[in-house]
């Protein structure tokens, strides 16, 4: 028998009030079509937090099955797995794999789990090639972050194409502008990274930290990520920033900037309002200040600007295909060195960590300020 076990919750509420450790068996015995994997990496998102607090666009289902005085539900949507063994029938994976969930929900706060219908379920990693090259760490972040930012960047505005178009006129002064606040979350790094990939330019908002020096350390940072240009919270808010936008920037005006992703909301989204150009599109995929935005009535009217929410579930629900063939996409990226997960905090869970380390770790994710995202390593 393998022993395991889970972070639970059965009632919505802080993570350090409701979760708790589970801890159950698992058969050598395994049901045909099942595999069973064990952890490597997960992380721990914003999102997984505001499951757990019952706040987030779904609920998750309190559920008997895993065998808990009252019904429950394990947190966690991401994470790389390695394939233990595997049961009968069961053809596109065998032991050594690596694999990530295929859809969200998974419940992935955890060190092992026995998955039914596992083929459907799971998602072998990086193709013909494999694990070859990439570390836990990479795998078990690339489904949520990366792959937000992949989608926000190409499916609302075509900034390839307005690139090429403005160097084809001659009137652009390099690739098409985008803007981000938020701009060192895990999201954020990752559209820096894509875009200056994708021949894009990139602005980005920061909070400052706690002194200059710092400040002056994440905007290296991020520069070195291949960020354009990176200013603080307070640069951007400031009533000159627009005109900086024009004169320092965008070759007066002349170059667009016609894509805004909203991470923050509250005044720094009114912001990314006025600084968008006519028709151009902000799209909100987080809310990290907890405020909602004023939105500004004369930007949107008079530049006739769009505005969209992002949803990577429901993508991902929509498009199963894209979103394998852009992870694999992703992982190469990862493996020819182009691309670099976000920093992490990473946390151990073996058999005798104790269950404080476990849920303070996923209490701390919406603290603000942090080092990098909590990752838990077994
Ligand atoms: P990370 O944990 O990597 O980063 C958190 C970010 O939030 C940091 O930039 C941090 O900045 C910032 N932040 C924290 N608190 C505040 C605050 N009070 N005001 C302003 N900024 C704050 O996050 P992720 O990249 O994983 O996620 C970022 C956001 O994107 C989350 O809201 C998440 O839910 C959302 N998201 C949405 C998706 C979707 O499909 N809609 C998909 C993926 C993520 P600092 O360092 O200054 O604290």
């Amino acid at each position: 028998y393998t022993q395991a076990k889970a972070l639970v919750f059965s009632r919505f509420g802080e993570p350090a009030d409701v979760l708790s450790v589970h801890q159950h068996s698992i058969s050598p015995t395994l049901p045909d079509g099942s595999v069973l994997i064990r952890a490597l990496a997960v992380p721990v998102n914003p999102a997984d937090v505001n499951t757990i607090q019952g706040t987030y666009g779904v609920k998750p289902k309190f559920s008997p099955l895993l065998g808990t005085a009252e019904p429950s539900v394990i947190p966690g949507n991401e994470g790389c797995f390695e394939v233990v063994s595997v049961g009968n029938g069961v053809k596109g994976l065998k032991p050594g794999d690596w694999v990530i969930p295929a859809t969200t929900g998974f419940g992935t706060l955890r060190t092992h789990a026995l998955v039914e219908d596992a083929e459907k379920k799971l998602m072998k990693v990086g193709g013909e090639r494999g694990k070859e090259g990439l570390t836990p760490l990479q795998v078990a972040t690339v489904s949520v972050n990366p792959c937000s930012a992949y989608r926000m960047l190409r499916d609302y505005v075509d900034l390839i194409k307005l690139s090429v178009d403005g160097f084809a006129k001659g009137t652009a002064s390099g690739g098409a502008w985008f803007l981000q606040n938020g701009a060192n979350s895990g999201v954020g790094r990752a559209a820096i990274q894509l875009g200056k990939l994708w021949g894009l330019r990139s602005i980005n908002v920061v909070r400052e930290r706690n002194t200059p020096e710092e400040t002056e350390a994440l905007k290296k940072e991020l520069k070195e990520l291949g960020a354009t240009v990176v200013v603080t919270e307070t640069e951007f808010l400031d009533r000159s920033f627009t005109q900086r936008l024009k004169d320092e920037w965008t070759n007066g005006g002349k170059d667009p900037l016609m894509l805004g992703l909203n991470c923050v909301g509250g005044k720094n989204a009114a912001q990314i309002v006025r600084s968008l150009s006519p028709k151009g599109v902000m799209v909100t995929y987080g809310g990290m200040s907890r405020q909602s935005f004023p939105f500004p009535t004369g930007p949107q009217i008079f530049k006739r600007l769009r505005f969209e929410g992002f949803w990577l579930s429901a993508w991902g629900e929509e498009n199963p295909e894209e979103k394998k063939r852009m992870i694999n996409e992703i992982l190469e990226m990862m493996r020819e060195g182009k691309f670099k997960a976000a920093p992490a905090q990473e946390v151990v869970w073996n058999w005798d960590t104790e269950e404080k380390v476990l849920k303070d770790a996923v209490q701390g994710t919406l603290e603000g300020f942090r080092s990098g995202k909590g990752v838990f390593v077994f």
